[in-house]
């Protein structure tokens, strides 16, 4: 039924999208028309410019792009929140950074032949001339924003979190987005485990608290990138030597980056995989201990982690710890969420001093399709406690006033100034369930005064428009009074109740 509707909804833009390029198309064309019989002498140069100037519409999201509607922000609202929430719990403060970086903020430390910088960027020269892109990630904007406000300088460790739009000219699909939107908690400046396994509990926590429950991580340590040299060097000669076995699109990238062939789901590279060295039995000393102090903090945790000694997360700028998150679904199928890991020499090579760093990113576009697929709970906004109605221009000119004045004490209010009616005005009151509604009619306004009604006793008053914050606060006392009264009537009468069934 819903494929049905779906496909209708389609057929339907399309059709619209039709309408409207044969409309433009026509009214191109009317327009060069006009401009051709008007200026006789204009050369046939210039009239194909007009051509090309006018492109049909075609009301659609670029490919790879997609509308957030009012229907699913609930899900993000409550995505959003929690992210945040344990940002602030944890001690992180937020960075805001723009969408636009200078593109070798990403080549030098991603490195230019990683498959997102050489396939996934939307990279592009500005008419000043600039060689820019749009962030496909976060970890080398923070970089950059903490070298560029020395932010060295502070105690450390420094915890920063962002959370914004990235964008990466990937294949569609669902989950997979060309602009979608990322949630990062960046530690620098501390290279104990301990920070490794605090990072992954929070992804564990946000995910708890989002009733996204079955879920895994992974977690593999990559060395150093001396250490990573060396191995590379291996599985190079390794892969070299099983060429045959391999499909050719894997044979080019054997010299250039043997690690990717970790990525395919190709069931014959996979087989190949099976018997290559693993980075785990190749690692320096340092980062073996390191490895080893994060299983054991995590073992602490009691959190649902496997060692995936393959993983590797594909860029450059990685050094030791890797992890990843997967929600795995009823078919036992797993579905990243999140991805992360240490990046010790990453501020190194942006060209400050050598400062360990470890960080995490969650998808959120992810997030909320885990969500919906489990149903979880929605965000529930604050519920409002007091109703401001008004009737007439003076009124409402009071009323704005009002608002501002009641929400400065800090009480949440509701209103719809677009509404005339008090009617109706009453019933959005009573809807929304507030304990006291405020009424400020033609008369009211003209007295400077309010009329405030107990929504839950039904008694109202008529109060100076000066004291009507303590007048709201004291009838929302009384409501609370009236509320508890009855629950203790309650309880006495479950007591009679008991006794006289014993009876
Ligand atoms: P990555 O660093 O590539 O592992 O990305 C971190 C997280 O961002 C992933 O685990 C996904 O949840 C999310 N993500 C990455 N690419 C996309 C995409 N094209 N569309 C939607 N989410 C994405």
């Amino acid at each position: 039924m819903a494929a049905t509707t779906k496909k209708t909804a389609t057929k339907g833009t399309k059709k619209m999208a039709k309408s409207v390029i044969k409309k433009a198309a026509s009214k191109a064309a009317t327009k060069v028309a006009t401009k051709k019989g008007a200026a006789t002498k204009k050369t046939s140069t210039s009239s194909k410019k007009d051509v090309v100037a006018i492109e049909p519409v075609l009301l659609q999201c670029v490919k790879g792009m997609r509308d957030i509607l009012p229907g699913e922000q609930s899900y993000w609202q409550q995505a959003r929140k929690v992210l945040e929430y344990e940002a602030e719990e944890y001690g992180f403060g937020r960075i805001d950074v723009p969408v636009i970086e200078y593109e070798n903020t990403f080549t030098q430390p991603i490195g230019k032949s990683t498959e997102m910088i050489e396939r996934e960027v939307y990279a592009f020269k500005t008419r000043g001339r600039e060689n820019v892109l749009l962030r496909p990630d976060f970890t080398p904007s923070i970089a950059r924003a903490y070298l560029q406000h020395s932010m060295n300088m502070f105690t450390q460790p420094i915890k920063l979190f962002s959370t914004g739009r990235s964008y990466r000219y990937d294949r569609p699909a669902e989950g997979r987005y060309r602009e979608f939107h990322q949630a990062n908690y960046d530690i620098y400046g501390e290279e104990d485990p301990v920070l490794d396994a605090q990072v992954i509990q929070i992804a564990y926590r946000v995910l708890q608290k989002l009733g996204i429950k079955n879920v895994q991580f992974q977690v593999n340590s990559i060395g150093t990138q001396e250490s990573r040299a060396q191995y590379k060097d291996l599985l190079t000669s390794y892969f070299l030597s099983k060429k045959n076995k391999l499909p050719s699109k894997y044979r080019d990238i054997i010299e250039k980056d043997p690690m990717r062939i970790f990525d395919s789901k190709d069931e014959k590279v996979m087989q190949v995989c099976v018997g290559a060295p693993q980075a785990i039995d190749h690692l320096d000393k340092e980062s073996r201990d390191h490895f080893k102090n994060l299983l054991e903090y995590l073992d602490e945790l009691d959190l649902p982690y496997m060692i995936n000694p393959t993983l590797n997360r594909g860029m450059d700028y990685y050094t030791r710890t890797v992890f990843e998150v997967y929600a795995i679904d009823e078919k036992g199928l797993r579905h990243a969420l999140g991805g992360g890991g240490r990046y010790d020499d990453l501020i190194e090579n942006l060209g400050g001093e050598p400062t360990p760093a470890i960080g995490f990113g969650f998808g959120i576009d992810r997030l909320v399709l885990e969500m919906k697929r489990l149903k979880t709970k929605s965000y529930k906004p604050p519920q409002p406690k007091v109703y401001l109605a008004q009737l007439g221009d003076l009124a409402k000119k009071k009323s704005l006033k009002i608002f501002a004045e009641i929400e400065n004490a800090g009480i949440l209010v509701a209103e719809s100034f677009g509404r005339g009616n008090l009617m109706e005005q009453m019933e959005q009151a009573q809807k929304i369930g507030v304990e006291v509604t405020l009424i400020i009619g033609q008369k009211e306004a003209l007295d400077g005064t309010a009329i405030v009604k107990n929504m839950h006793t039904g008694t109202q008053e008529t109060v100076t428009q000066e004291s009507v914050i303590n007048a709201v606060k004291s009838a929302m006392k009384k409501h609370v009074v009236v509320k508890k009264v009855n629950k203790r009537d309650g309880k006495k009468d479950d007591k009679k109740a008991r006794k006289s069934q014993k009876k």
